[in-house]
């Protein structure tokens, strides 16, 4: 049962559609507040696209902030083009879009196509062994730079598209010759490392997918639409990807908030909104600078909608949130009215202190779940957080109330020692040279090879250059490479080959990734690790083990090519980095066919299956992987079927965007955590506003700021005081801020049932809620509105002042914010 093209524009309203049927040619900038359906038109003009303008999915990109918000385009897509047509769409975040061509195109960059992703805790530890190598680098530098300074400034090179020499060359003139020579010294041997690991870097997914859109016209000519969601968040590199890939095309469609960026910590560009409708370039080189030149021509007029209908929030919550946004006086003015009910104030709780505040959310949920009488569950309820590290107080208040909740974007599944443990193995598995993996797991399981030992075998391997597993095979094979070994070891090392060995063997086979897992798990015995080594939690850490082989984790990508496995040569651990042939013949063996950089239309119809013939082959186990490391970058993997179980989400603000809850709390409101203490600079005390913003309007019916006067920090305990983005607010506007929550009455419960659009529930069961609710161990607060509130002299009673409603009556049809 799925929609028609009919039934899906019928659900939008006329701008949104203008938007969604809006020509394929040519550019097009959606520019609109929270709530106001962005995401939605970037949705259905993606079904439009396919099923009305006859785009071949296969060469429609769109590009998501988070893969979890991928996932949930995709479940919206299936019911309107249906699953296999889902499937084909390239779609997820501009890392994982260039992992995808990265994969498909990987010769044409000089890559194998089995590349693996090294997140970050495996980059640190790649610049640890090198810190410790390279007799170049300085014992001064090397005592004052942390390993992640390092990084930085590696990063900040690749984000700038420059090569070791180019940074050099364009810190000839620096004081600090000695740390730009070290740097630069670091980044070589870094990327050597990499390379021979035939591994790429975060920054390299995008680098390296900058370059094959740069040098290959005839990848780019594939490409037939591009469609970008949040675009306010993108950085400069991105920013030229996706120039890149629109220029073919010349079909763009964009969507964003500039009120909403907030990665800008990130290099994220608020610009590149402006740059892009002003048909500004920020050019990287020749090529670059020559398709600006056309996109310019052809984007411009780029065609603009303006969506002024917010679908999400009450009146009070748009209200409120628009008070805090609209103190940044460099914004532009944007109309956005709610044609939901104005509904109850948002409430600022102030806490004497962090656990107060956290029992203060805690009886808050209690006593919603009990008033509003089955019409929400624990899923309709988030806390936001400003840091992770704000959570302790609230999980622990939770729990004692019997709340259940998850984390999201704190401690991350990926990053758990047993996931990274076994993650490691499938990577020495599809890749024995990649070195990261062995230094972590050459004695996990215990095999008594300690850190002198194993340094003895890396710098064995770099003598004879070659991989650090190549020479434990040699080890296996009884040759004595590494002096000194006992017999322990020995044995240890080739079970650890022969493991690797049998797994490779059953890839090449076919074995899923599920079994990969068991067999690995089972031959080193990671069960009894577990026991032995962590037995407080192992039976935690065993579950996330079994987590990791759930499908629904495997299958996160869906849409990245899963061909079958080609064979492979295990015995030779050579890894194919450089390739022989010269660039025109490796384009040919992508194109065999085109004509000279001419589009080649007949393509565009040919059977799945042949144009899959010309592809890279990639593995189950490969698009595992990847994935898998992908998502160490912004997502948390949840629990085995949580998302079924009901939940309270715990979310810091960044990883909120884009999301929506019926009822939400914005805890620690208070100065020097929004603004954060080290945001000093006007634009950082900008963004932190709209972090701010960006929480509030997550809400849809209810939502409660809270602060406390202390709170613990590090050891000592601080005095706090109100944020001065809601202390403004405040002062602007104090109607719309109420101390306690006004009674729930039964027009509340009705008002709520519509703005979260569910059906209003039965009253015999909205009493039986209550009355079960009554027997709750934890007594509700006090909730009375109709008495002043306490402190009302210093946060101004409801309806007091000069309320932004007061034209408009309480509950008075569409209420107007116009900021
Ligand atoms: P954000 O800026 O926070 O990303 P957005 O502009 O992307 O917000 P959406 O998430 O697309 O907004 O939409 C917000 C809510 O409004 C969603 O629940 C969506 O289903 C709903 N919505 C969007 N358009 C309409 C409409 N025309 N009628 C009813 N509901 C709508
Ligand atoms: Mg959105």
């Amino acid at each position: 049962d799925r929609l028609s093209p009919e039934q899906y524009l019928a659900r939008l309203n006329q701008a949104q559609q203008e938007a969604v049927t809006a020509s394929p040619e040519g550019g097009l900038a959606v520019h609109a507040g929270p709530g106001s359906g962005k995401t939605a038109v970037l949705t259905t003009r993606v079904a439009y696209l396919v099923e009305v303008r006859q785009i071949n999915p296969e060469q429609l990109v769109v590009v998501t902030f988070t893969n979890k918000a991928a996932n949930e385009m995709k479940l919206r897509l299936c019911k309107m083009i249906g699953p296999e047509t889902v499937d084909k769409l390239v779609m997820g975040t501009f890392h994982s879009v260039c992992v995808r061509y990265l994969r498909k195109y990987a010769k044409l960059v000089n890559l194998a196509s089995n590349f693996l992703i090294s997140d970050r805790d495996d980059c640190l530890a790649i610049i640890k062994r090198l810190l410790s190598t390279l007799p170049a680098i300085p014992e001064k530098l090397k005592k004052e730079m942390k390993p992640n300074t390092w990084l930085e400034y590696i990063s900040r090179c690749k984000s700038k598209m420059q090569n070791p020499d180019q940074y050099r060359v364009e810190r000839a003139g620096d004081w600090d010759q000695d740390k730009v020579e070290a740097v630069a010294t670091m980044y070589e041997a870094y990327e050597d490392a990499l390379n021979k690991a035939n591994a790429l870097d975060f920054d390299d997914l995008l680098v390296k997918g900058l370059e094959l859109f740069r040098d290959h016209p005839r990848v780019v000519a594939k490409i037939k639409s591009v469609l970008i969601d949040e675009f306010q968040d993108t950085n400069s590199v991105q920013y030229d990807i996706v120039k890149l890939i629109a220029s073919a095309s010349n079909s763009l469609t964009i969507v964003g908030d500039p009120d909403q960026s907030i990665y800008g910590w990130r290099n994220a560009e608020i610009e590149n909104l402006e740059k892009m409708l002003k048909g500004e370039a920020s050019p990287i080189d020749r090529r670059v600078r020559k398709l600006t030149r056309t996109l310019r021509a052809d984007f411009k007029p780029i065609r603009q909608v303006f969506l002024e209908q917010n679908y999400r929030s009450t009146g009070a919550i748009l209200g409120a949130a628009l008070a805090v946004v609209r103190q940044d006086t460099k914004r532009i003015n944007k109309s956005l009215t709610t044609s939901h009910p104005s509904g109850s104030s948002v409430v600022l709780h102030p806490a004497p202190n962090a656990p107060d505040e956290a029992t203060f959310i805690a009886s808050t949920i209690r006593h919603l779940m009990a008033h509003l009488g089955g019409l929400v569950n624990y899923n309709d309820f988030a806390i936001l957080l400003r840091y992770g590290a704000l959570s302790r107080n609230i999980e622990v208040a939770l729990q004692k109330s019997g709340v259940p909740c998850r984390m999201v974007g704190g401690h991350k599944f990926f990053e758990r020692t047993e996931i990274k443990d076994l993650l490691s193995y499938l990577q020495l598995v599809s890749n024995p040279s990649y070195s990261p993996a062995l230094a972590r797991v050459l004695n996990v399981p215990r095999r008594g090879i300690g850190d002198k030992t194993q340094a003895q075998i890396f710098d064995v391997a770099s003598q004879k250059r070659e991989s650090a597993f190549e020479v434990c095979v040699r080890i296996a094979k009884g040759q004595s490479v590494v002096s000194g070994l006992t017999g322990v070891q020995k044995k240890g090392i080739k079970q650890l080959v022969e493991i690797v060995r049998d797994a490779r063997k059953r890839a090449d086979e076919g074995s899923d990734v599920a079994s990969l897992i068991d067999l690995i798990v089972e031959k080193i015995g990671y069960r009894a690790h577990l026991d032995r080594t962590q037995s407080h939690d192992a039976a935690e850490r065993w579950e996330n083990i079994m987590e990791l082989k759930n499908p629904t984790t495997a299958d996160l990508a869906t849409a990245a090519d899963g061909d079958e496995p080609g064979p492979q040569q295990f015995d030779e651990v050579q890894i194919e980095t450089r390739s022989q042939k010269t660039k025109k013949e490796d384009e040919d063996l992508f194109f065999p066919d085109d004509p000279e950089d001419e589009e080649d239309e007949e393509e565009i119809d040919m059977p799945l299956a042949s144009q899959r013939a010309t592809d890279a082959k990639t593995t189950p186990l490969e698009v595992f992987l990847a994935t898998s490391m992908l998502a160490t970058d912004t997502d948390t993997q949840e629990a085995k079927g949580d998302a079924q179980l009901q939940k309270v989400t715990i979310s810091t603000c960044h990883a909120a965007k884009g999301l929506e809850w019926p009822i939400v709390f914005v805890p620690a409101c208070e100065e020097g955590t929004y603004p954060f203490y080290r945001s000093v600079e006007e634009n950082e005390i900008d963004e932190e506003r709209r972090l701010l913003y960006v929480a509030i309007t997550r809400a849809q019916s209810f939502c409660f700021i809270s602060h406390a006067a202390q709170r613990m920090a590090g050891a000592d305990m601080k005095t706090k005081r109100l944020s001065p983005f809601v202390e403004t607010a405040k002062r602007d506007f104090p109607s719309l801020f109420v101390q306690k929550l006004q009674k729930i009455s039964t027009k509340t419960r009705e008002e709520t049932a519509k703005v979260i659009g569910r059906p209003a529930v039965d009253e015999a069961i909205a009493a039986q809620k209550v009355a079960d609710a009554a027997t709750l161990p934890v007594e509700p607060p006090i909730w009375d509105a109709s008495a002043p509130p306490a402190g009302s002299r210093n946060y101004g009673g409801y309806g007091s002042g000069a309320s932004m409603y007061a034209s408009q009556g309480r509950y008075g049809g569409a209420s107007q914010f116009g900021s």
